[in-house]
């Protein structure tokens, strides 16, 4: 499969990357040890680099923040003061729970922060092998206020194309998104959603769903995963939908799909009146939309469990009140 961003083959199929996330981040019995470095003293106080393993080739994550840190410096972004954290947000491309600090390899790092320039960002990518993509970051993207223009964050160099592993008591999935369109979510965030969605599956309500705010898919996915005839996915931003196509094909084989069949073009990239933008079939019948959910219902036929998993702390009445026509709605 070919990635929308950097046209390489940096999208792996789902039971790939399942297949080696458990050691994907080891050091081996070669690697030197954690360099531990403060992330608050000064950058004068800091070694000027940290060597990579001679054996595996992999860098402490450390020795990469260092690197970049020393980058920006050499560009005037950053002052002799400033120090590692600094630099900005990690993000190793495969998100997992880890309980250990990563051993990055080539391409595994993207990296969310400020105050960067578009020829320091190049200069990362091109210069740090670990470093896949920098991101500028503006806040946090996608529609959260339909009143209100979407934010994006900026992707300044490389690819932003990240996977993360999902679990629960239904299985594992993976979630691909394009970082700099979609919100970040660290692994941790989505366990109390999955806590729901077991609760759920116990129930025996996790049969015919609609994912009404679906963003990349996770929900609904897993829902898809535990056995559902049929879910609906919905979103009003495109990249989400995008995005979400991306992973039916990524987890095409866990997930038992046999077609995916593209129906109507979408209409710019905040969606109102709901189009069908793709349908999937096989072990469920899957539908996606991208359109406004106030009015999905008009279109889609109402489902027995319609789950909605919006932004926190947003007010959820009106979404509640226009999806009254399916049998239950759930909050996630
Ligand atoms: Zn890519
Ligand atoms: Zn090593």
């Amino acid at each position: 499969m070919i990635c929308p961003v950097c046209k390489g083959n940096c999208i792996r199929a789902a039971e790939e990357v399942l297949g080696d996330v458990e050691t994907r981040y080891l050091s081996c019995s070669r690697c030197p040890p954690e360099p531990n470095l403060s992330k608050s003293i000064s950058g004068r106080l800091l070694p000027p680099k940290v060597e990579r393993c001679p054996s595996c080739g992999r860098a402490a994550l450390d020795a990469v923040m260092l690197d970049a840190l020393r980058l920006l410096q050499s560009f005037g972004l950053r002052d002799k003061d400033d120090g590692l954290r600094s630099v900005g947000s990690p993000l190793i491309d495969v998100g997992y729970p880890l309980a250990y600090s990563p051993r990055l390899s080539r391409g595994s790092l993207i990296l969310v922060g400020e105050r960067y320039s578009a020829e320091a960002a190049e200069a990362m990518v091109r210069d740090i092998p670990e470093i896949k993509g920098v991101i500028q970051s503006c806040g946090v993207p996608g529609v959260v206020d339909p009143k209100r223009k979407p934010l994006k964050n900026l992707l300044l160099a490389g690819c932003d194309l990240r996977a993360d592993v999902v679990s629960s008591l239904m299985g594992e999935l993976v979630v691909c998104k394009r970082q700099s369109l979609i919100h970040i979510e660290f692994p941790r965030d989505n366990a109390p959603k999955m806590r729901i969605l077991e609760e759920l599956y116990f129930q025996g309500k996790l049969r015919d769903v609609a994912d009404g705010l679906c963003g990349p898919g996770t929900l609904g996915l897993m829902c898809v995963l535990a056995g559902a005839q049929r879910v609906v996915f919905n979103d009003a931003w495109l990249p989400a939908v995008e995005d979400l196509l991306v992973n039916l094909e990524v987890n095409r084989g866990l997930l038992g799909i046999e077609e995916i069949e593209l129906i109507e073009s979408p209409q710019g990239m905040v969606g109102s009146d709901p189009v069908l933008l793709a349908r999937a079939r096989g072990a469920c019948q899957i539908e996606v939309y991208h359109g406004d959910l106030c009015r999905l219902f008009s279109r889609a036929r109402p489902a027995g469990l319609c789950l909605i998993d919006h932004f926190p702390g947003k007010d959820t009445r009106a979404l509640q009140q226009a999806c009254r026509c399916c049998k239950e709605t759930v909050i996630v």
